[in-house]
């Protein structure tokens, strides 16, 4: 074999140069993993896909980050659009957990993996792993800040108390009623609780896609038809963008004054229209769920399943989709009130404090 003279050798390390065999593993040449969230007019779900973004990027992975703006096709359009584009991974926070079985197993024919982002997707067996908080705890914390606010723990009551729910397409929603109410049931089973509209359950209380327009509505009817002198002293509220809405309605028609206090009412997410309204002495309490814990949950599930490895997981028995029980990871959510506000959001870095004043 002839031997290479300098010329041609230069010339095909150039070449090969060129091709990228040469070069070491360049940022961001990994992936791309598709990022499918529901809406932007939550900011927990635009802190969601940023953080993802990031952690990804700081591990070398390209990133397709999609909205849908609470709309289902569209959801389904960018999910099966990031399968087209090659996504070697989806992680999604689905609108309605019920519909992506088609788009999933047109991904699982391509061998694309899905992760379900803090929203369980039911009724598919394309689904291989689960991050989120622990649902029903959030309820748990959400009814546990409005007993120990009203003082049912010490005897006190009765008091009167309306009840919201989450949107009915979206698991999660059970899980914090469920969580809530096995808390509260017991006080209304003893009379300490009254609710007098007698709406239970989530077929009566859910809130569809989360709607605050829709839960400020619902509050206005109750208020109307259930409350002429008699008050409302607590309103379990899922989320704080639901908890706006109702403390709308509710000082609408006068309270939140110094003669007619607010109600507690509760959280979640802490946003920062929900803190900044806890700073002015109207909700009471919200549920703090770190949204960058959870994206680096997920980029570690995701860096472990595209290296062969396996995705950490400390839950195997409580998500079950209707197909499967899905492994999942399972964060703590925190309780955030007044006495605790600055060290949860602020001294951990997920706010400044220049934002919430
Ligand atoms: C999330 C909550 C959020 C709600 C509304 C749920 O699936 O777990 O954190 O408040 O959706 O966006």
């Amino acid at each position: 074999m002839k031997l290479m003279n300098k010329r041609t050798l230069l010339l095909a390390t150039s070449l090969m140069a060129t091709l990228g065999w040469l070069q070491p593993a360049a940022a961001q040449d990994k992936g791309p993993i598709g990022i499918s969230m529901p809406t932007k007019s939550s900011a927990r779900w635009i802190a969601d896909g940023d953080n993802m973004v990031k952690y990804f990027k700081d591990k070398g992975y390209k990133t397709d980050l999609q909205y849908a703006d609470d709309d289902i096709p569209n959801q389904l359009a960018q999910i099966e659009n990031m399968v087209t584009k090659g996504a070697k991974v989806l992680v999604i926070a689905a609108i309605d957990g019920t519909t992506l079985s088609n788009a999933l197993q047109k991904a699982a024919d391509k061998g694309v993996k899905v992760i379900a982002y803090d929203r369980l997707i039911k009724g598919s067996k394309n689904v291989d792993y689960y991050a989120t908080f622990d649902n029903f705890q959030v309820g748990v914390l959400q009814a546990g800040a409005i007993v120990d606010k009203l003082g049912l723990k010490a005897g006190k009551g009765p008091f009167n108390i309306e009840l919201f729910g989450g949107s009915p397409d979206d698991n999660n929603a059970f899980f914090f009623y469920d969580g809530a109410m096995s808390v509260l049931k017991p006080y209304i089973d003893s009379g300490k609780l009254v609710v007098r509209s007698k709406q239970m359950g989530m077929d009566k209380v859910g809130t569809l896609r989360w709607d605050g327009a829709v839960a400020q509505a619902r509050m206005d009817n109750l208020l109307s038809a259930y409350y002429g002198k008699d008050k409302v002293n607590a309103v379990l509220s899922p989320y704080d963008g639901l908890s706006i809405g109702i403390l709308s309605s509710l000082k609408g028609v006068g309270y939140c004054t110094a003669s007619q206090p607010c109600p507690i009412v509760s959280g979640q997410d802490a946003e920062i229209p929900s803190v900044k309204s806890m700073l002015r002495g109207e909700q009471s309490a919200t549920v703090f769920k770190d949204t960058r814990e959870l994206a680096k949950v997920v980029v570690g599930m995701t860096d472990a399943l595209l290296s062969g490895k396996q995705p950490p997981i400390n839950d195997t028995k409580t998500y079950n989709n209707g197909v499967k029980v899905v492994p999942s990871f399972l964060l703590k959510p925190i309780s955030v009130d007044m006495s605790n506000w600055k060290q949860a959001l602020v001294d951990s870095g997920y706010y400044k404090e220049s934002q919430l004043h």
